[in-house]
Parts: C-alpha cells; sequence; structure tokens
C-alpha cells in the first residue's frame, strides 16, 4: 500500500482527552475515528489489525468445531420477554418502537436469538452437541463509556455458544474453550490469565474471565506469579501478600483488562424458552447452553496499552496492519523498485512514499508500529536499513537479506 494513498493521515496532535495509551495511539495513528462518545469507525489501519485478530479468532473457533453464522443486531422484544431480560436489561439494552408501536431493541448480546433457533431446528438428541458463533457488533448503553476502542457503546465482539445434551458434555467443552481462548490471547502477543469470576448479571454460578494485567483496565484482579490460580477481587475471599490457595506464595493484586469471559447457563435457557428434546431413553431433556465471549475490537486497545513505547505503538507481527514499514528518503526509483519486489512476494508492505521531511516519515513509523522499518536513503546506498520497531539497534542488509529476513 502506498502510504501516499492512505486514508487518512496521521493527525498531528493526539486528542485532547487521551487519558490512555491505546486511545491515544490509535486515534492519532489513523486506526479509530469517534463518531460520537463510544462509537467509532475502524479506518483501514484499525480494520486490517481487526480483521487478523477476527482471523485467529476464527480459526481456533473453528478448531473447536464452532460454526460461524451472523444473527441479527435488531431483535423483536418478545423473545427477550421469555427471559425476563427484556425488564433486567432494561439499562444496558436500547430499546425503541417503530411508528406502528413495535418494540425492537439492539443486540446487547445474542443469547434469546441463538436459542430461539435451537429450540425450533433441534428435535433429536442425535444433534447434540454443536457450537455456533460470529464476530458482530453488540450494543450496550455504557454509562460512561472509555476514549477510544475500550469500552464503547457499539462495540465487536466474537460470541459462541454451545448446546449439550449433558452436563458433563458441557464441562468437557468448556474446558477446551479455556484452551482454546488461551491460544487467541497467546497468538495476539497476549498474557492472558484465566480468571474465577461472578456470573454476572446472567447466572448465578462462577464464571471465568480472561484478564490481561494493565493499569489501564478497569477490573481488579488477584494473581499468582507461581501458578496459574487468578480470581477477580469481586469474589475473593483472599487479599494481596495472603498465601495463594492453589500452590502457597504470596498472591499479587492488580488492574486487568477483560479481554473474554466464559459461562454457563446450564439449563435456564430451556426452562425460560421451553428447549427440550428427548434422550435415547425416551425421556425429555433440557438443552443445555453455554455462551463465550470475546472483545474483538477491545483486543485491539489492550494490544496497544501492552505493546507501545512513548513514541507509539508496537504491534506483534501476528495483529500488525502491515508487517514491514518502507521509508524513502531519497528522490530516485530505489525504494520503488524495493517496494515492487517485497509486494510480488506477497510481503504486506506500507511504502512512505510521500514528499515529506524525513523526520514526519520516521515518527509516523514510530506511531503506526509496524515491525519492521526499512529506510532507504542516500546514506544506504545500494542497502537498505533494517530496524525492528522493537528494538533500537539497526543493521544495513541487501534486498535479498531483507526479503529472507521477512519472509520467514
Ligand atoms: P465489562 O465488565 O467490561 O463491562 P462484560 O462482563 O459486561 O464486560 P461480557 O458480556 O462478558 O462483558 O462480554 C464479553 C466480552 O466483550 C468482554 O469480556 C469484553 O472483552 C468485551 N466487552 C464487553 N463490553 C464491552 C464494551 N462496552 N466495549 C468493548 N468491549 C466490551
Ligand atoms: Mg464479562
Amino acid at each position: 500500500m502506498l502510504q501516499s494513498q492512505l486514508f487518512p493521515k496521521t493527525l498531528k496532535i493526539a486528542p485532547k482527552d487521551a487519558t490512555s495509551a491505546s486511545h491515544k495511539y490509535l486515534v492519532q495513528g489513523g486506526y479509530a475515528d469517534m463518531l460520537q462518545a463510544g462509537v467509532y469507525t475502524y479506518l483501514p489501519l484499525g480494520w486490517r489489525v481487526m480483521t487478523k485478530i477476527s482471523d485467529i479468532v476464527r480459526e481456533e473457533m473453528n478448531a473447536e468445531n464452532g460454526q460461524e453464522l451472523l444473527m441479527p443486531a435488531l431483535q423483536p422484544k418478545n423473545i427477550w420477554d421469555e427471559t425476563g431480560r427484556w425488564e433486567s436489561m432494561k439499562e444496558v439494552m436500547y430499546q425503541f418502537q417503530d411508528e406502528s408501536g413495535k418494540d425492537f431493541g439492539l443486540a446487547a448480546t445474542h443469547e434469546e436469538v441463538v436459542y430461539d433457533l435451537v429450540r425450533r431446528f433441534i428435535n433429536s438428541y442425535r444433534d447434540l452437541p454443536f457450537a455456533v458463533y460470529q464476530i458482530q457488533n453488540k450494543f450496550r448503553a455504557e454509562l460512561r463509556p472509555k476514549g477510544g476502542l475500550m469500552r464503547g457503546r457499539e462495540f465487536c465482539m466474537k460470541d459462541l455458544y454451545s448446546f449439550h445434551l449433558s452436563q458433563e458434555d458441557m464441562d468437557k467443552y468448556y474446558s477446551s474453550m479455556i484452551e482454546a481462548y488461551k491460544k487467541v490471547y497467546r497468538r495476539c502477543g497476549l498474557d492472558a490469565k484465566v480468571v474465577e469470576a461472578s456470573g454476572g448479571m446472567f447466572t448465578k454460578k462462577f464464571s471465568h474471565e480472561f484478564q490481561v494485567v494493565s493499569d489501564a483496565g478497569e477490573d481488579r484482579i488477584l494473581y499468582c506469579d507461581g501458578c496459574d490460580w487468578a480470581q477477580n477481587t469481586e469474589i475473593s475471599e483472599i487479599k494481596s501478600g495472603d498465601k495463594c490457595p492453589k500452590c502457597g506464595l504470596p498472591v499479587k493484586e492488580g488492574k486487568s483488562i477483560e479481554v473474554g469471559n466464559i459461562f454457563q447457563f446450564a439449563d435456564k435457557y430451556a426452562k425460560d424458552m421451553n428447549g427440550f428434546v428427548n434422550d435415547d431413553a425416551g425421556n425429555k431433556q433440557p438443552i443445555l447452553m453455554a455462551s463465550y465471549g470475546i472483545g474483538i475490537s477491545r483486543l485491539v486497545a489492550t494490544i496497544v496499552e501492552v505493546c507501545h513505547d512513548d513514541k507509539g505503538i508496537v504491534w506483534p507481527e501476528s495483529v500488525a496492519p502491515f508487517k514491514a514499514h518502507l521509508l524513502s528518503i531519497k528522490k530516485d526509483e530505489t525504494a520503488s523498485e524495493v517496494y515492487k519486489q517485497l509486494k510480488n512476494l506477497g510481503i504486506e508492505v506500507l511504502f512512505d512514499d510521500r514528499d515529506i521531511s524525513a523526520g514526519a516519515k520516521f515518527a509516523d513509523a514510530d506511531l503506526l508500529g509496524l515491525p519492521y522499518r526499512l529506510v532507504v536513503s542516500d546514506k544506504t546506498g545500494d542497502k537498505i536499513e533494517f530496524k525492528r520497531r522493537d528494538s533500537a539497534d539497526s543493521e544495513l542488509l541487501s534486498v535479498q537479506e531483507v526479503i529472507n529476513k521477512l519472509s520467514s
């Protein structure tokens, strides 16, 4: 991609109300733009990051036999009345009437819609278990939307729903999903802790949250560095410094960002929405459900919180909008030749071909945070200055050496 054609250009100054690195850099870098509080456009660079994260999530959900679909965001009141959530989620859900007086709600979540599908299509125990998921926008009337993509009123979520005949089968799938989630976060360059939490507004049982320790977070967790024990302080009965219940080391307390949440509804929906099948002995059994969410747009912000320095973003390669940033600080065609070569090899490269100062190009490269910076200047001769965004050292390499590095 030619940077001269990229829409839009980076901003000279960061948004003045930005209190977090992700808000500041994502807006200044032209990754996201605010339409109104909590509602953002994912601009082309930001959308490339979202797409990469979504692809990772898709691969891991497909590996767990998740089947992708897309459910409506515009939902009728009647299915929400069946579970009592039209009332109980009134403060969170955008609800309104059309001209004829019919009630609608915007999707805050999709349990009601998905369970309505399931009760109509699943007639036999032989159809169970199965899981469906989508990557789609949710709408929530958040009182205090955070700047940037951290807490939006419209935000992107992956939500998967699994359906089972027995608790045992649901437990097994739930455990394998915990492992799948760990893979997703690891592949996004994050160290997410699996945290025991309350069931929240949905269920009385515990749930599991996936939390990334960061000062930009709104949650507080207790965790152990010696093992994988972690609990949300909302439910924990021990304090920072107390012994870890699992391994005995003193536990730590820290702020964290919730990047995922999974929980079992068990038979709640079967009872509320009448979802039953006969088992092989002819006994009527509830269709059990569990839900699994990942905050896709919040992940973008979380990665930036964890991966940045005082100049800008430092994307992990797996989610970077482009792999390399080629800067031409020279008036001839050398860089454009290199650009063509890299492009032909399928290497994702952003080429800063603009007629602006070298300083401005370097500043943009740091702000945008692509993993590899390639500079062609009068000083580099027939070589290229190769520098990783996460390192201060650079080296002079031939075009072929650069290609080798970027192809591995
Ligand atoms: P929170 O406690 O942060 O409000 P939640 O528990 O209400 O989140 P869930 O219903 O569990 O959220 O949604 C699944 C995931 O979607 C969350 O783990 C989080 O990563 C993401 N998410 C939830 N609300 C928002 C929001 N307003 N903006 C961006 N991402 C969100
Ligand atoms: Mg949650």
